[in-house]
Protein backbone atom coordinates (compact mmCIF):
# COMPACT_ATOMS: atom_id res chain seq x y z
CA UNK A 1 0.00 0.00 0.00
CA UNK A 2 1.45 3.36 -0.87
CA UNK A 3 0.01 5.02 1.99
CA UNK A 4 2.11 3.19 4.26
CA UNK A 5 5.50 4.05 2.32
CA UNK A 6 5.23 7.99 3.00
CA UNK A 7 3.85 7.55 6.78
CA UNK A 8 6.32 8.59 9.05
CA UNK A 9 6.88 8.37 12.80
CA UNK A 10 4.63 11.44 14.47
CA UNK A 11 7.99 12.38 16.63
CA UNK A 12 10.22 11.87 13.67
CA UNK A 13 7.54 14.67 11.59
CA UNK A 14 7.59 17.30 14.30
CA UNK A 15 11.22 17.15 14.91
CA UNK A 16 10.97 17.69 11.25
CA UNK A 17 9.17 20.60 11.24
CA UNK A 18 11.23 22.27 13.90
CA UNK A 19 14.49 21.78 11.57
CA UNK A 20 12.89 23.43 8.78
CA UNK A 21 11.22 26.42 11.25
CA UNK A 22 15.32 26.80 12.10
CA UNK A 23 16.61 27.22 8.76
CA UNK A 24 13.30 29.13 8.09
CA UNK A 25 14.31 31.50 10.78
CA UNK A 26 18.06 31.57 10.04
CA UNK A 27 17.16 32.18 6.12
CA UNK A 28 15.00 35.18 7.29
CA UNK A 29 17.78 36.56 9.43
CA UNK A 30 20.20 36.38 6.63
CA UNK A 31 17.58 38.21 4.18
CA UNK A 32 17.68 40.95 6.72
CA UNK A 33 21.44 41.58 6.20
CA UNK A 34 20.60 41.92 2.57
CA UNK A 35 17.89 44.33 3.19
CA UNK A 36 20.22 46.39 5.67
CA UNK A 37 19.97 49.64 3.79
CA UNK A 38 16.39 49.75 4.48
CA UNK A 39 16.05 49.56 8.06
CA UNK A 40 12.46 48.71 8.79
CA UNK A 41 12.61 45.97 6.65
CA UNK A 42 15.75 44.79 7.90
CA UNK A 43 14.08 44.66 11.58
CA UNK A 44 10.87 42.91 10.05
CA UNK A 45 13.28 40.56 8.92
CA UNK A 46 15.02 39.62 11.75
CA UNK A 47 12.30 39.57 14.20
CA UNK A 48 10.45 37.23 12.11
CA UNK A 49 13.71 35.31 12.28
CA UNK A 50 14.20 35.33 15.64
CA UNK A 51 10.63 34.23 16.21
CA UNK A 52 10.83 30.98 14.01
CA UNK A 53 14.72 29.76 15.54
CA UNK A 54 12.58 30.62 19.29
CA UNK A 55 9.37 28.89 18.20
CA UNK A 56 11.22 25.72 17.03
CA UNK A 57 12.90 25.63 20.70
CA UNK A 58 9.34 25.47 21.86
CA UNK A 59 8.93 22.74 19.37
CA UNK A 60 11.70 20.97 20.59
CA UNK A 61 11.23 20.78 24.43
CA UNK A 62 7.23 19.60 23.46
CA UNK A 63 9.04 16.98 21.44
CA UNK A 64 10.68 16.17 24.59
CA UNK A 65 8.04 16.31 27.13
CA UNK A 66 5.86 14.11 23.92
CA UNK A 67 8.28 11.51 24.04
CA UNK A 68 8.30 10.98 27.16
CA UNK A 69 4.84 10.30 26.98
CA UNK A 70 5.35 7.89 24.32
CA UNK A 71 5.11 4.73 25.06
CA UNK A 72 8.10 2.47 24.16
CA UNK A 73 8.26 -0.47 22.09
CA UNK A 74 10.50 -2.84 20.14
CA UNK A 75 9.33 -3.18 16.64
CA UNK A 76 8.33 -6.45 15.30
CA UNK A 77 10.01 -5.74 12.05
CA UNK A 78 13.13 -4.72 12.81
CA UNK A 79 13.58 -5.39 16.32
CA UNK A 80 14.64 -1.73 17.37
CA UNK A 81 13.14 0.11 20.33
CA UNK A 82 11.30 2.88 19.14
CA UNK A 83 8.48 4.99 20.27
CA UNK A 84 4.36 5.28 19.90
CA UNK A 85 2.31 8.31 19.90
CA UNK A 86 -1.56 7.53 19.86
CA UNK A 87 -2.96 4.16 19.28
CA UNK A 88 -1.51 3.92 15.57
CA UNK A 89 2.06 5.00 14.38
CA UNK A 90 4.77 4.21 12.70
CA UNK A 91 8.27 2.84 13.57
CA UNK A 92 11.14 5.61 13.22
CA UNK A 93 13.26 3.20 11.91
CA UNK A 94 11.79 1.05 9.06
CA UNK A 95 8.17 3.53 9.21
CA UNK A 96 6.39 -0.24 10.01
CA UNK A 97 2.86 0.49 11.13
CA UNK A 98 2.01 -0.25 14.32
CA UNK A 99 -1.14 -0.22 16.77
CA UNK A 100 -2.08 -0.61 20.33
CA UNK A 101 -5.09 -1.46 19.96
CA UNK A 102 -5.75 -5.63 19.06
CA UNK A 103 -9.09 -5.09 17.06
CA UNK A 104 -7.05 -2.66 14.69
CA UNK A 105 -4.25 -5.60 13.88
CA UNK A 106 -4.30 -6.59 10.78
CA UNK A 107 -5.91 -3.73 9.53
CA UNK A 108 -4.55 -1.22 7.07
CA UNK A 109 -3.50 1.82 8.49
CA UNK A 110 -5.40 4.96 8.79
CA UNK A 111 -4.67 8.18 10.57
CA UNK A 112 -8.60 8.70 11.14
CA UNK A 113 -8.16 5.50 14.16
CA UNK A 114 -6.18 8.46 16.22
CA UNK A 115 -8.96 10.78 15.68
CA UNK A 116 -11.91 10.75 18.21
CA UNK A 117 -14.82 10.45 16.33
CA UNK A 118 -13.58 7.14 15.28
CA UNK A 119 -12.82 5.93 18.72
CA UNK A 120 -16.61 6.79 19.03
CA UNK A 121 -18.10 5.42 16.10
CA UNK A 122 -16.67 2.08 16.84
CA UNK A 123 -18.27 2.07 20.74
CA UNK A 124 -21.92 2.27 19.01
CA UNK A 125 -21.51 -0.68 17.46
ZN1 LIG B 1 10.92 -0.91 12.80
Amino acid sequence: MAQQLVYSSKINKIRTFALILVFAGILLMYAGILTKNIEWLMVIFFILGLLMVVFSCVVYVWIGTLSLKAVPVVCPNCDKPTKMLGRVDACMHCKQPLTMDKNLEGEAFDEKYNKRSYAKSQKKR
